[in-house]
């Protein structure tokens, strides 16, 4: 494992997302629980893939939604955050293959829109992983959240009360 492997998978899908939202996620405020989107999503999920279902939580950091023939699998409700998923699902795979485990590719599954991606971590994808999972320690050491612009997305996030009073 390197040093970059540090990281939950949901803090690298927030960072692209929001650089604030991971700060305060690092720093143990988490208000995702309460928000009723996330509550719909775990329903579709569950919902949607009740025979199929097997999670694998990996060393508290990944959770596999399930994995069949070198494809691991990830269920989301909606394609509005496209980017984090996909980062989300690279670092599980690259995760993998620092504990030795090669050749993975991913799946993004959206039951709702019946709708499939595929990703692979291609050496340009690494590297802008490795990049982002850079960035990602800086801002996490900062002593307090990053400042950014108010977007569209802060309407439905459950920090907002946080982020913007
Ligand atoms: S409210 Fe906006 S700025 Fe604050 S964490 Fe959420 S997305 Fe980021």
């Amino acid at each position: 494992m390197n040093e970059l492997t540090k990281f939950t998978g949901t803090e690298v899908g927030y960072y692209f997302i929001c650089r604030k939202k991971l700060w305060w996620f690092h720093h143990g405020i988490q208000m995702e629980t309460e928000s009723d989107r996330v509550k719909l999503g775990k329903l579709v999920h569950e919902k949607s893939y009740e025979r199929k279902k097997k999670e694998i939580s990996i060393d508290g950091k990944i959770v596999l939604d399930w994995q069949a023939d070198g494809v691991i699998h990830e269920v989301k409700l909606t394609d509005s955050m496209e980017e984090a998923h996909e980062f989300q699902l690279l670092y599980y795979i690259y995760y993998l293959k620092q504990k030795g485990v090669k050749g993975l590719r991913g799946q993004i599954d959206y039951p709702k829109l019946r709708q499939t991606q595929i990703v692979e971590l291609t050496a340009e994808k690494e590297s802008e992983l490795e990049r982002a999972l850079q960035e990602m320690e800086k801002i996490s050491s900062m002593d307090a959240p990053p400042e950014v612009e108010f977007m569209k997305i802060c309407r439905s996030c459950s920090y907002a009360e946080l982020c913007w009073g």
